[in-house]
């Protein structure tokens, strides 16, 4: 998508690490008409999908999955990282380890929620390694729903995520894909 590779580069920031920051358009201050684009996009490459819901985790990718759940005109729902697990079985559990945050997290997600009769298409901001990605998968598979793709906005292409989801033979769709990165230069893959 050429109007976000356009903003990535005129306004992301390389940090050390491998982070790209994004956060004057897309995770902290949004641009909302960029991200109605985003929208549009997303229901372009799975118009052919009978998607019932939307599925993100916490915190970034909510903003991006409500505004993109407008061009489906389904609900949103989102995994939450928590704090404790309740285990009274009324909620999806997995644990995924946070890219930004070297930390492992218990996500859940209750199961009145999401269920068989679902097709799911995730959401998120960014795809690195693939831990947030791979732990969504693992709710969408307890819960019985079927998984119709996921959409990225940002996948860092130099990192094993995109990979390993493409030879699960899940569709994924990231809308910029990016080869390399340092300090002065950040290539695209075509
Ligand atoms: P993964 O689980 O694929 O390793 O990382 C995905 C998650 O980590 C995303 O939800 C995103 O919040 C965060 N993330 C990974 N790489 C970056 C990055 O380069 N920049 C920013 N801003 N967030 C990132």
């Amino acid at each position: 998508m050429q109007l976000l590779k356009d903003r990535i580069l005129k306004d992301g920031v390389v940090k050390p690490g491998n982070v790209l920051k994004v956060d004057s358009f897309l995770n902290h201050q949004m641009d909302i008409t960029l991200i109605n684009e985003i929208g549009k996009e997303f229901k372009s490459r799975f118009a052919d999908c009978p998607i019932t819901k939307i599925l993100t985790i916490e915190a970034s990718g909510i903003g991006i999955a409500c505004i993109v759940a407008q061009y489906f005109d389904v609900p949103v729902v989102f995994a939450k990282k928590a704090q404790s697990i309740n285990l009274d079985g009324e909620m999806y559990t997995t644990k995924v380890e946070s890219f930004t945050h070297k930390k492992v997290y218990d996500v859940i997600l209750a199961k009145k929620f999401l269920g068989p009769e679902d097709h799911v298409l995730l959401i998120d901001d960014f795809l690195a390694n693939g831990c947030a990605l791979l732990g969504l998968i693992d709710i969408v598979k307890k819960s019985g729903a079927t998984l119709e793709g996921a959409g990225i906005v940002i996948e860092k292409g130099f990192q094993t995520g995109g990979k390993q989801i493409r030879d699960m033979g899940i569709r994924l769709e990231s809308l910029a894909i990016i080869d390399s990165m340092t300090d002065t230069s950040l290539t695209f893959r075509d």
